[in-house]
């Protein structure tokens, strides 16, 4: 990770760690290194407008010439890089962060975020004072774009459409203030679904549940399933890649699950083939996956390594446990929009309710928790963690993932960006996993302890 890029592009509070003049700087180095035509886009937030005239501005001291395509979901500027034959892009956002942040995630010209050394190119060429500017006469051009009706008619291209509007299905969505209320709304619509919607309107400050949706913040939209008898809930975050799922008693569906049930239907119309995961999803996942024929191909955290290897191997499927998930015959990227879409399909062609279908998927108790760690301290725990067991199946890929016979496993990272180590664990039962939980806890503390 560098010293800027994180997980998932740079961000920061706005104006203390994340400036006018970091946005204009990475984004002229970005576009030094990508290529002369550039996408920009830009979420809902109250410093966003701010922030995207820096990185056009940036863009243009460079001589790229700009399509700036306003406010929408970063998965529609991704897909639109794409298909417009783009050099690349530059989402002014900070995904599902608190309002005060903001930040940029950078698109290749394959519409997926930019690789960890693409990155890395750009923040050494930032910090040795940027690229060279462009003669007065070579600065870019800029002209707006609407793309949004183009991105639409994609999503709803992947999906039966004619199925779909004949079941008369219904869709609540919460698209919690942010910039998913351009697009989602109108891909259920254009299903011929009907669709309830709270928390649908822009504002910057996040009023209605924050911009990240979790089980615990969706109550609007669990009252809103219950007024309507809504088939499908849908929450998503404040540039609308991730999404939380509802089913129709108002019972949110983790990430895994979700994913788990696409995977199932996908691989029913396409058997043997891979889906791409992090570490930290459940086996689930797997034991899905195996049932159809197919495989899983294991990647680290982070859902640029997911979409990097379903590019660089040409799979198909791919997701995350926290709720992105990838459907590579569109683009290979977290869509909540797309996601809506393949849930819709899913509920027309099997007639049941999403609550059956989900509970049809592998039963795993999960639980998370942390150790506080000192920074300097995390790559010899690292190091260390696998001399403690024995006997035991060991993954060092990301962090330490330690597997028993019976199939529970523990995954143990240090956090990117707090003083902590993760703990991540998956048994049969709630019990199991507790019991794995704080047995780790317990080693894991007294490890760090022993080296403080
Ligand atoms: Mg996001």
């Amino acid at each position: 990770m560098g010293r800027l890029f994180g997980t998932n592009g740079v961000r920061g509070v706005v104006n203390r760690d994340f400036t006018v003049e970091m946005a204009q700087g990475l984004a002229a180095s970005a576009g030094s290194i990508l290529g002369k035509e550039m996408a920009v886009g830009r979420d809902a937030r109250i410093s966003s407008p701010m922030v995207r005239d820096a990185v056009v501005s940036g863009l243009l001291s460079v001589g790229c010439d700009v399509h700036d395509m306003g406010a929408l979901p970063t998965p529609t500027l991704q897909y639109m890089v794409k298909s417009l034959g783009l050099d690349g892009g530059v989402m002014v956002t900070a995904s599902h962060n608190p309002p005060q942040f903001n930040g940029i995630k950078v698109m290749a010209a394959d519409g997926v975020e930019i690789s960890r050394a693409t990155e890395d190119r750009i923040e050494e060429l930032y910090f040795k004072g940027g690229p060279e500017a462009a003669p007065w006469n070579m600065v870019g051009h800029v002209r707006d774009v609407d793309v949004v009706e183009t991105y639409i008619e994609a999503v709803v291209s992947q999906v039966d459409r004619k199925l779909v509007s004949s079941r008369g299905l219904k869709v609540a969505l919460d698209t919690g203030n942010g910039v998913s209320c351009l697009v989602t709304p109108r891909v259920a619509s254009r299903l011929g679904a009907g669709v309830y919607t709270v928390n649908a309107e822009l504002d910057g400050s996040f009023p209605g549940r924050g911009s990240e949706p979790t089980p615990e913040n969706l109550g609007a939209l669990r009252d809103l399933i219950e007024a309507t008898g809504a088939d499908l809930g849908v929450g998503l975050d404040g540039d609308g890649d991730r999404s939380i799922i509802m089913d129709e008693k108002g019972e949110a569906v983790w990430g895994d699950k979700s994913l788990s049930l696409i995977a199932d239907w996908y691989l029913g119309r396409h058997p043997g083939e891979t889906v791409v995961t992090s570490i930290s999803t459940s086996k689930g996942l797997e034991d899905v996956v195996n049932r159809r024929g197919g495989r899983v191909h294991w990647v680290r955290v982070g859902s640029v390594d997911v979409s990097r290897a379903m590019v660089e191997n040409g799979y198909l499927l791919g997701g995350e446990e926290n709720g992105g998930i990838m459907y590579g015959p569109h683009h290979p990227v977290r869509d909540g929009a797309m996601v809506m879409a393949l849930l819709l399909q899913i509920l027309a062609e099997r007639r049941r309710p999403l609550s059956e279908l989900i509970a049809e998927q592998p039963i795993y108790s999960k639980a998370k928790d942390k150790v506080e760690c000192p920074n300097e301290l995390k790559e010899e725990v690292l190091r260390k963690l696998p001399g403690l067991v024995e006997g035991l199946d060991v993954d060092t890929m990301d962090g330490v993932k330690l597997t028993n016979s019976d199939g529970s496993w523990v995954l143990i990272r240090p956090s990117g960006t707090e003083p902590v180590c993760r703990l991540y664990a998956e048994a049969r039962d709630k019990a199991t996993v507790m019991a794995i939980i704080d047995e780790y806890k317990d080693r894991l503390g007294r490890l760090i302890a022993g080296l403080q």
